[in-house]
Parts: C-alpha cells; sequence; structure tokens
C-alpha cells in the first residue's frame, strides 16, 4: 500500500516535470518568435548620484510581454536564451536599441548594456558592439558594459582580453552583482574595470543589522581603494538612502527609491536639462 502511494508520488512527480519541460520548450520556441516579431523591448533605469540630483547613466534592462502569460521576468527568459544558443542576438537587439536610445538623451547621460558570459566567449561580441554604436552614431564613452563576476571567472583569458578590446575602444567596464560571485580580489585589480555595482543584497537589512551596512561600506571603499567607482544597486527605502548618504557610502545609486525601470522616452524627460522650481527641489530635499 505504501509502496503504491509512493509510486503514485512519484508519477504525480514525473507528470509535474514533464509539464514544466513542455512548459520551457514552449517558451523556448515562444522567445524565438518574439525576438523575430518585435515583442522584446528595452527599459531603463537610471543611477542617480548619491543627492538625486542628475543623472550619470541608465541601466537596459530587457522586456519581455508575452502574448498570453503577460510580462516575462528577464531572470527566466535570459537564461532560456543562454540554453538556446540565442543570447546574443538578445544581447545584439539590446545593445541597438540602447545606443539609439541613448542618443536622444543629452550628452552627460551614459547607457549601460549587461553582457552574457556566452557573449565572453566570441570575437563577434567587438564587431556587434562597434556596429551599434556606428549606426547610432554614439560616442563609446557613452556606452557601459555590465559583466558579471562569474562570466569572468569561467573563461578569464578570452573574456578579458574581449574587455581589453572593449575597453580600448572606448567603452566603460562594470562589474554587476558585485560580492555575490566568486572572484579572488587579485583578479579584480587586474580587469579593465572601472565600476563596481554592488548587489542589492548588501542593502537589505542595512538598518537594522550593524554588520550588514559594515559588509556594504567595506565593498564600496574596496572599489574607492581600488580607484573604481561603486554603485549600490537596489535601495528601495529613503531610511536606507539617508543612512548610505550619512556615511557617504556611494558613488552612484540605483534603485526603486529614486526610479524604477522606465520606457526610454520618459528617460529623455527626466534627464531634460531644465530650472527647477524651487517646490521641486525642496521636495527632493528630503532624500539628499
Ligand atoms: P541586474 O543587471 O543586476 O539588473 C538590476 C535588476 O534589479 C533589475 O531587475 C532591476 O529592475 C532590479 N532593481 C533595481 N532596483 C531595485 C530595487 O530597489 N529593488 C529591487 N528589488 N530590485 C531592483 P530585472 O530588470 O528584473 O533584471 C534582472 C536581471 O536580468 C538583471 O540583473 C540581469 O542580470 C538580467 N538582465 C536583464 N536584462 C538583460 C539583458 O538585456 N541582457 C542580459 N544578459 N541580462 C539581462
Ligand atoms: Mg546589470
Ligand atoms: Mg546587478
Ligand atoms: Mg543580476
Amino acid at each position: 500500500e505504501t509502496k503504491s502511494r509512493d509510486r503514485g508520488g512519484c508519477i504525480a512527480f514525473e507528470a509535474e516535470m514533464d509539464a514544466r519541460y513542455l512548459d520551457r520548450q514552449r517558451l523556448k520556441s515562444d522567445l524565438r518568435e518574439a525576438l523575430n516579431s518585435g515583442a522584446l523591448s528595452v527599459s531603463y533605469q537610471p543611477m542617480y548620484t548619491p543627492d538625486g540630483s542628475r543623472v550619470e547613466c541608465c541601466e537596459a534592462l530587457a522586456r519581455w510581454t508575452h502574448p498570453e502569460r503577460g510580462p516575462v521576468p528577464p531572470s527566466v527568459f535570459i537564461q532560456l536564451a543562454e540554453e538556446m544558443g540565442l543570447v546574443t542576438d538578445i544581447t545584439r537587439f539590446v545593445l541597438r536599441q540602447a545606443c539609439r536610445d541613448c542618443s536622444t538623451w543629452p550628452q552627460g547621460v551614459a547607457v549601460s548594456v549587461n553582457l552574457s558570459v556566452l557573449d565572453l566567449r566570441d570575437r563577434q561580441i567587438v564587431e556587434i558592439v562597434g556596429k551599434a554604436l556606428d549606426e547610432a552614431g554614439l560616442d563609446p564613452a557613452r556606452l557601459h558594459l555590465e559583466v558579471t563576476e562569474s562570466c569572468l571567472m569561467d573563461e578569464p583569458a578570452k573574456g578579458q582580453s574581449l574587455l581589453d578590446e572593449l575597453r580600448e575602444r572606448g567603452m566603460t567596464i562594470a562589474i554587476d552583482d558585485f560580492g555575490t560571485g566568486y572572484s579572488s580580489l587579485s583578479s579584480l585589480d587586474a580587469l579593465p574595470v572601472s565600476i563596481i555595482k554592488i548587489d542589492r543584497s548588501f542593502v537589505r537589512n542595512i538598518r537594522g543589522d550593524a554588520r550588514r551596512f559594515k559588509l556594504l561600506r567595506s565593498a564600496v571603499n574596496l572599489a574607492r581603494a581600488l580607484g573604481l567607482k561603486a554603485v549600490v544597486e537596489g535601495v528601495e527605502t529613503v531610511d536606507e538612502l539617508q543612512l548610505i548618504n550619512n556615511h557617504r557610502c556611494a558613488d552612484l545609486i540605483q534603485g526603486f527609491v529614486f526610479s524604477a525601470p522606465m520606457p526610454a522616452s520618459a528617460i529623455r524627460d527626466l534627464c531634460k536639462p531644465r530650472v527647477r522650481k524651487r517646490t521641486t527641489k525642496a521636495s527632493r530635499s528630503h532624500i539628499a
């Protein structure tokens, strides 16, 4: 009796696995279709100076709205694309769109694009990036490229020489999700990197736990000691922002406290140089 019940559980489990597998297969073919039919888009999240007065860069974030399921998170579809060998096509799409959009923003605002670990396995990424810049007529200095620590651990020599080449062409390299991977501090020093984006897990609970905050501060100080800029990601509340600013513990801030990701046109309006009304300034002063 017990046996048959176990067996039943097992069959149910297998059935569920099958369903999930089919679901992923289905999603994969839908993703291929989405890439060809223009169902992918790009949103942008601003990185602000800590006082919130100026946007220095906006991160391009891929978006997919599935016709039946609605929005599929990039954490899901980027992984599917990697499994399908399709991720560089998504990178190309995001790069082209990002360069085009950035060329409509004020000169002082850069755009940052995420690269997949698989993009750094092949030299063609250098041409893809170059083409996107040329098409948009964008100064390479306005393009940042984000790579994760694990990107660089997989195939350090190849990845590093590609990044060296991109940097020689004038782009800025950022390490994304810093502190969640396994990069050694010595390899960090050898990489052609100018920006460290400290993972948002370092911000969680900094108000309630002094040790958490010390960890965040050490990561920021490490970046600065190496002459790098520290972007603190995932700042959600005014309390967190105040604590960070009281200790001057960020060079740039990217988080919901200032802004969620938004369409390119909204970024254009946001960054438009304008004379601030006194009321705007006053209402902002609480976050400074
Ligand atoms: P990421 O590169 O670390 O991007 C930051 C993520 O944190 C974004 O999620 C953003 O919406 C989210 N975020 C920003 N501020 C806050 C905050 O205050 N609180 C919280 N809870 N979240 C915040 P998103 O857009 O869902 O992207 C997730 C990940 O998917 C990205 O993490 C990146 O690894 C990947 N991704 C997104 N677009 C692309 C792309 O075009 N190419 C590649 N290769 N990966 C991408
Ligand atoms: Mg990123
Ligand atoms: Mg990140
Ligand atoms: Mg990430």
